[in-house]
């Protein structure tokens, strides 16, 4: 089968196109023939080794696809059901041996390619939306990098709950599709000082949780436009990791909240699992959450995905077809 490997960290040059021998599942897992892989900025941590594994990996952390075979003890899923997984090497793959546990199975209505488009942005966007912080009527809140993968789901998600969605990003084209996404207010950061116009916009309050994946270079500007007792979520690093803080910082500013959460500590049991994708599938059946495919790609061109995505290039979510 084919793969893109990772030998050594680097840039997009290390993925390497190859040919593997297929998997054969081990106990308790699943082999799935891979439909569709979602490219996520988790990746191009993998790759650069800002986030740390044991070198060889196949790229890649979201897949969705069919189950070719069964390992000893497997209940999960059987031969021939359509299921899609998050939170294990592999994706970027023709093929990837699951373990069965981390394992949805997708409703009729929800295409392979559109869960392998949703699994890890959409749970990611559901438990900042619905656990980190519940977000409710009362709320205003910032979201930056608002037309991205994670950004688009957590501006819909934010005013399926009720909230007042400010987002931020850096383009007219990105700030037309997040308020097509129902965002009530875009500022384009690269343009203007995001922190004065939060104040702005919220009256000189200041906003409830402020969600920001983009990291070093909007760290200060989002602590300095929460609300006393406000909720910074740092959850990303898309412009590079976020310096230490003192905890004092956080005292000066009102006794904020600071949380750096991951998703897969939200989705570590199997019932947190079941109910956060089971949502997001439900939502996309309804209509409640649209999932902007951005672009998609042969495996081939995975290299050229990671480069689209990390120069900001890109608005939702990209995939690659094995
Ligand atoms: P996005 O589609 O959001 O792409 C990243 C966006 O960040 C860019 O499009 C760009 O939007 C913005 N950005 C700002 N500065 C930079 C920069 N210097 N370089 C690159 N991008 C920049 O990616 P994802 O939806 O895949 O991921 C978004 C973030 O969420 C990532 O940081 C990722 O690590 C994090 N994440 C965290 C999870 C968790 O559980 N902790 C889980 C999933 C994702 P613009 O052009 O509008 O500025």
């Amino acid at each position: 089968m084919k793969a893109i490997r990772i030998h050594e960290h680097g840039g997009p040059e290390v993925l390497s196109y190859e040919d593997l021998p297929e998997p054969e599942p081990g106990p308790g897992q699943a082999v799935v023939k891979i439909e569709a892989a979602g490219v996520n900025f988790i990746d191009i941590y993998f790759r650069t080794g800002l986030y740390p594994a044991e070198l060889p990996i196949t790229n890649g952390q979201e897949g969705a696809g069919t189950v070719v075979a069964v390992g000893e003890g497997v209940t999960e899923v059987s031969v021939g059901d359509r299921v899609a997984y998050t939170g294990a090497h592999g994706a970027y793959a023709q093929f990837a041996a699951v373990a069965a546990d981390r394992l949805v199975s997708l409703p009729d209505e929800v295409s392979t390619k559109l869960a392998a488009a949703s699994m890890l942005q959409g749970m990611t966007a559901h438990y900042l939306i619905r656990s980190t912080f519940e977000v409710n009527e009362s709320h205003t809140v910032l979201i930056h990098a608002c037309a991205g993968g994670v950004g688009l789901l957590l501006v819909q998600m934010a005013k399926k709950f009720g909230a007042r969605a400010i987002g931020t990003c850096s383009t007219p084209e990105k700030a037309a599709r997040a308020r097509e996404a129902g965002a009530d207010e875009v500022i384009l950061y690269t343009e203007r000082d995001f922190e004065s116009d939060c104040k702005r916009l919220t009256g000189n309050q200041g906003v409830d949780v402020v969600y920001d994946a983009v990291g070093k270079s909007t760290w200060v500007g989002s602590l300095n436009s929460l609300k006393p007792r406000g909720m910074m979520v740092t959850f990303g690093n898309a412009s590079g990791p976020v310096p230490p803080l003192a905890p004092l910082e956080l005292t000066k500013r009102g006794s904020l909240y600071l949380t750096r959460p991951s998703l897969f500590a939200y989705v570590s049991s199997r019932e947190d699992l079941e109910w956060r994708s089971s949502d997001i599938f439900e939502w996309i059946r309804d209509g409640e959450l649209r999932i902007h495919v951005g672009g998609e790609f042969p495996l081939r061109d995975a290299a050229e995905a990671q480069t689209c995505l990390a120069g900001r290039k890109t608005m939702g979510k990209l995939v690659l077809i094995p």
